[in-house]
């Protein structure tokens, strides 16, 4: 087997690209109950489209200037153009928000102007003694990690300072991998080994600490850190990313539609291909290129038709191949059949939550099983089954 595929150091790609204004913005909701826009209302970039009851869920902006053309539960959609000029006599029409001071702001004040300029801060509070930074590219294929050391190290260390304000940890960490010179200041360094799986947060965690537990752990990816970095580094809401498109690392604006991000990065999709929001071992497939990128996108990737054999629910023979090689000693192969079955508690006795969801079982399997899909429909399953149990049992202490 070619380990240089699983390689996840490419060296500095140069600064991130910005990417063109696409002919509209598909901005994801999720959960974002209160719309703070209508259909055909005028908008421009920072300005809020949606907030988000659960006071740590970041709330959405607008990237672009243009007119809302649909509001639904799922996404506001805006139409790129320029706003009509002001009637005579009117006041000139704002074209961007002003920035939050978030110098002198802390706690509960912070965390909610942070949720207000976009960010997700409940990954950024959890409680931990050590707070590692995962420096990693997070799958084989992804670049933009060492550029991002060394390109946005303002972003980065913007980034890095605000997290120290939010995290309880003691202590802090950067897992870069072995050979990088990048430098932090008051933070350790750790080195890993840049071979995938070993970007997976658990194993980073192991790595560090030497143990086989996230407890009194948290870990944060460089993604996530550039996002906070741009916010903290500006005081203005969260309205763009970086997205790895096949390699090539552009900053666009959050709700880019998925075909309009792949042409800017000149990559043409033929009938059959098959398109990957994230990274190739563990993203998600979607047929439709009008969906526009999160927050949490970070990569985009296109497997040509007929580059793999299609994967199926092809019945298991067997070969031990997906026991072999997953990193959580599980056995990908019989919770999989397990899930096919829904018998949940032989899941649960398999250790389904043990999965780090890496995706070597459904690389390796030489059926062509869709092993990540159904650890993760398993999981959603007990996820589920869990809630209910809970719901029942608050309803009989009542
Ligand atoms: S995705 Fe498959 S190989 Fe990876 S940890 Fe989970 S079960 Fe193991
Ligand atoms: S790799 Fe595929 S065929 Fe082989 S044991 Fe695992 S699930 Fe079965």
């Amino acid at each position: 087997m070619n380990k240089n595929i699983f390689i996840l150091t490419h060296g500095d790609t140069g600064a991130f690209e910005t990417g063109s204004v696409p002919f509209e913005v598909r901005i994801p909701l999720n959960g974002h109950g209160k719309k703070s826009v209508k259909k055909k209302a005028e908008v421009y970039p920072g300005l809020l489209v949606a907030d988000h009851k659960n006071a740590k869920i970041g709330d959405m902006h607008c990237g672009i200037t243009g007119v809302v053309t649909e509001v639904s539960d799922s996404y506001v959609i805006v139409k790129a153009q320029d706003l009509a000029a002001p009637a005579e006599g009117e006041e000139p029409k704002p074209t961007s928000v002003d920035p939050v001071s978030l110098d002198a702001l802390e706690g509960e004040e912070l965390q909610a102007a942070l949720k207000g300029l976009g960010v997700d801060i409940r990954p950024l509070i959890k409680r931990c003694e050590l707070l590692i930074i995962n420096a990693l590219n997070p799958e084989p294929g992804i670049t933009y990690a060492e550029s991002m050391l060394v390109h946005a190290k303002g972003t980065i260390n913007a980034g890095m300072e605000m997290l120290k304000r939010l995290s309880p940890a003691t202590r802090s960490v950067v897992a870069l991998p072995t050979g990088s010179n990048a430098a932090f200041d008051d933070s350790d360094i750790a080195f890993i080994n840049p071979q995938y799986p070993n970007s997976l947060n658990e194993l980073v965690v192991a790595n560090i600490t030497g143990k086989e537990s996230m407890k009194g752990v948290n870990v944060i990816d460089l993604h996530t850190l550039y996002n906070l970095g741009a916010v903290a580094e500006s005081g203005m809401p969260l309205t763009h990313t970086v997205v790895c498109v096949e390699g090539k690392n552009i900053v666009a604006a959050i709700g880019t539609p998925v075909g309009a991000l792949l042409k800017d990065a000149s990559i043409e999709v033929a009938d059959g291909d098959t398109v990957i929001m994230g990274g190739p071992m563990r993203g998600v497939a979607t047929g439709d290129l009008n969906k526009g990128i999160s927050k949490e996108t970070n990569a985009l990737f296109v497997m040509p038709s007929g580059a793999t054999a299609p994967i199926s629910d092809h019945a298991c023979f067997s070969c031990g191949a997906c026991i072999q090689h997953c990193p959580s000693r599980i056995q990908p192969n019989m919770i999989s059949r397990y899930v096919e079955f829904n018998e949940l508690d032989f899941c649960r006795q398999e250790n389904i939550s043990a999965c780090m969801e890496c995706g070597l079982c459904t690389y390796y399997c030489p059926a062509r099983r869709p092993m990540l899909q159904y650890i993760r429909l398993g999981k959603h399953k007990i996820a589920l089954e869990e809630a209910q149990v809970t719901a029942c049992a608050l309803q009989v202490e009542e």
